[in-house]
């Protein structure tokens, strides 16, 4: 089974002052919350120790995105999640809608995490709290910067390639004084709010991917449990027995799915003659390769790029 793998050092750009530009910045959101002191409680998962920066004296500030900080972890796959924790509810489209299906549903709970109060998926919340936790006690200025624009949202992505992972509340958009810091290009190097550079590396020790490096875009202000946590946490049973027993999760590549493996699919694709932008996002047009190629070789033909369809265009 997938583990965590341990990660000596990650290393950190200190934030500098280079602004490159300022962007992406929408208007005030209602002020924080008053502060509470939260129950901590520590989870094991990840636990590589986290290397960041001493202090951040304006954690709003644009900085470069620092490199390597998801290194070993990976964006959360659909068929994984669908696996274990079952689909989040029947009819989902681009509306916030609520959970309705189990496992899922009885794992859900609105708390307070340190900053704020959110919903989300039980272990997700307690690895929260740890994350937070450290972020009060080593970045004070960054903490009281933090705010929350979701976790728990039953919707599909927004070009409906897939289910989004917010729907299985294992993710989080995080605010900096109120500010997003919006979905960018990479093309252009990539920037990012100090703030959320700042605690990617406690966020990372935990276990989380952080999605600067989707595909070939970044979504800076998203935090998600990655796939080899998920796991992780399934077979540590802190999902619960029921959840545990569902089995494994087969490897696979399906629909919604976004990051590098993805773009190493549609690479493989495309040198097969498909043509398909190498993006990194796994939508329709992909799902479309997939099945042909799937179907041109003999292959159940599922749009779900599993071990076998891997290995037929030597990925697996
Ligand atoms: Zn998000």
């Amino acid at each position: 089974m997938a583990t965590v793998p341990r990660i000596p050092r990650v290393s950190y750009v200190s934030p500098v002052t280079r602004v490159p530009r300022v962007r992406r910045i929408s208007p005030s959101d209602p002020p924080l919350e008053p502060l509470e002191e939260s129950d901590v409680k520590d989870v094991e998962a990840g636990s590589s120790q986290a290397v960041v920066p001493e202090s951040v004296e304006n954690p709003a500030l644009v900085i470069p995105i620092p490199q390597g900080i998801n290194q070993g972890l990976h964006s959360a796959k659909s068929a994984t999640l669908i696996q274990i924790l079952g689909v989040p509810r029947d009819h989902m489209d681009q509306e916030c809608r609520p959970v309705t299906n189990d496992p899922l549903l009885s794992l859900v709970e609105t708390r307070n995490v340190g900053p704020f109060r959110v919903t989300g998926v039980k272990p997700a919340l307690d690895s929260l709290q740890s994350v937070f936790a450290q972020v009060k006690a080593s970045l004070p200025t960054v903490y009281v910067s933090l705010g929350t624009t979701g976790m728990l949202c039953a919707r599909l992505k927004r070009n409906n390639s897939g289910i989004c992972n917010h729907a299985w509340g294992t993710a989080i958009d995080i605010k900096i004084n109120g500010m997003r810091d919006a979905l960018g290009s990479t093309a252009d190097g990539g920037v990012t709010l100090a703030g959320l550079a700042a605690i990617a590396p406690i966020f990372r020790a935990e276990g989380w991917y952080w999605g600067v490096e989707f595909g070939n875009f970044e979504d800076g202000m998203h935090f998600e449990v990655a796939e080899e946590t998920i796991r992780l946490w399934q077979e540590k049973g802190l999902f619960g027995d029921g959840v545990k027993a569902r089995g494994a999760a087969p490897p696979a590549l399906s629909q919604g799915d976004e990051g590098a493996e993805v773009r190493s699919l549609q690479e493989a694709l495309a040198a097969r003659g498909y043509d398909l932008r190498n993006d990194g996002q796994f939508g329709p047009l992909t799902r479309a390769a997939v099945l042909d190629f799937q179907a041109a070789h003999g292959l159940t033909a599922d749009g779900i790029a599993g071990s076998e369809t891997l290995k037929a265009l030597n990925l697996g």
